[in-house]
C-alpha cells in the first residue's frame, strides 16, 4: 500500500460530477461510485476535505442573464450546492465513513455553520468534511470557496476533479494537436487563460503557495491515485 503524499487535501469536485449520464440534478450511481472512491482512501493517513459545486442543479450567471437578479440567483446556486453536499454526505455514511456537512450559510437544522475552527477539529478526528454553500456571497464560485476553505484549513493541496485528464494549450475536444501540461506557474495560468479554476480562485492559491492539481476524476480509482502523489492530470504551483 502507497503512502499518501499529503497530510490534508482539499477535492474540489464541480457539480456535474453529480449529474453522471442524466445531464442534469443527480444521478445517484455517479454519486454512490463518487463515495466509494473517496471511501477507499479510509485506509490512508490522509485528512479530507471537499468542496462540492452547484452547476448540475443551478447556476447563477445564466440565470442572471435571463433577468433574475444576479444576487438570488447566486444564492439560489449556493442552495443547489448544498442539495450535492447531502447527497454526498448520505452516500459516504452509508459506506461506513464518517462526515460532517459543513456550511457557508446558516441552515443549522440540515447542518453545521462553517466554523474554521471546528472544521479543523473534525479533520483531525478524520471526519470527511464537506464544505457547502460556497463562500456564501454571490459573484464567487465554488472554484473560489475550494481555494478559501483550503487555505484555511492549511491544506497541502487543491485535487480540483474534473473530466479531462489536466490543463491543454488549447481545447483537445476540439483540436487534436492539443497538448497537456504536466506543470504549470499560476502566472501561466492567469496570462494565457487557461481553464484550471476562475483567475480569482488561482490567484488566491498564487498569494498562499497553495498547488493546485487538476485531474480526471472520472477514471476509476484516480481519486486516489492523486492522494498517492501519482503523476497524472496537471500540477500548478510557482515555478515549474
Ligand atoms: N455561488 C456563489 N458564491 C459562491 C459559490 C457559488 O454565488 O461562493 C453560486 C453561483 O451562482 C454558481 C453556483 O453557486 O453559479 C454554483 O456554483 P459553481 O458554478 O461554482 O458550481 P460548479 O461549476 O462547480 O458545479
Amino acid at each position: 500500500m502507497g503512502k499518501p503524499a499529503y497530510r490534508r487535501v482539499l477535492l474540489k469536485l464541480s457539480g456535474e460530477a453529480f449529474q453522471g449520464e442524466l445531464g442534469y440534478g443527480i444521478d445517484h450511481t455517479a454519486v454512490d461510485s463518487l463515495a466509494s472512491e473517496i471511501a477507499a482512501l479510509g485506509k490512508y493517513e490522509v485528512e479530507i476535505g471537499l468542496v462540492v459545486g452547484g452547476g448540475n442543479i443551478f447556476r447563477g450567471e445564466p440565470a442572471s442573464a435571463a433577468g433574475m437578479e444576479r444576487t438570488t440567483a447566486d444564492y439560489i446556486g449556493m442552495l443547489a450546492t448544498i442539495i450535492n453536499a447531502m447527497s454526498l454526505q448520505d452516500a459516504l455514511e452509508k459506506k461506513g465513513v464518517q462526515t460532517r456537512v459543513m456550511t457557508a450559510i446558516e441552515m443549522k437544522e440540515l447542518a453545521e455553520s462553517y466554523i474554521r475552527r471546528r472544521a479543523i477539529r473534525h479533520l483531525e478526528k478524520n471526519r470527511v468534511v464537506i464544505f457547502a454553500g460556497g463562500t456564501g456571497n454571490p459573484y464567487f464560485t465554488t472554484d473560489t470557496a475550494a481555494a478559501l476553505r483550503a487555505t484555511e484549513i492549511r491544506a497541502d493541496v487543491i485535487l480540483k476533479g474534473t473530466k479531462v485528464d489536466g490543463v491543454y494549450d488549447k481545447d483537445p475536444k476540439k483540436f487534436p494537436d492539443a497538448k497537456r501540461f504536466e506543470q504549470l506557474r499560476y502566472m501561466d495560468v492567469l496570462n494565457r487563460g487557461l481553464k484550471v479554476m476562475d483567475a480569482t480562485a488561482v490567484s488566491l492559491c498564487m498569494e498562499n503557495s497553495l498547488p493546485i492539481v487538476v485531474f480526471d476524476f472520472t477514471v476509476e480509482g484516480n481519486i486516489e491515485k492523486v492522494v498517492l502523489g501519482d503523476k497524472i492530470g496537471t500540477v500548478v504551483t510557482h515555478g515549474v
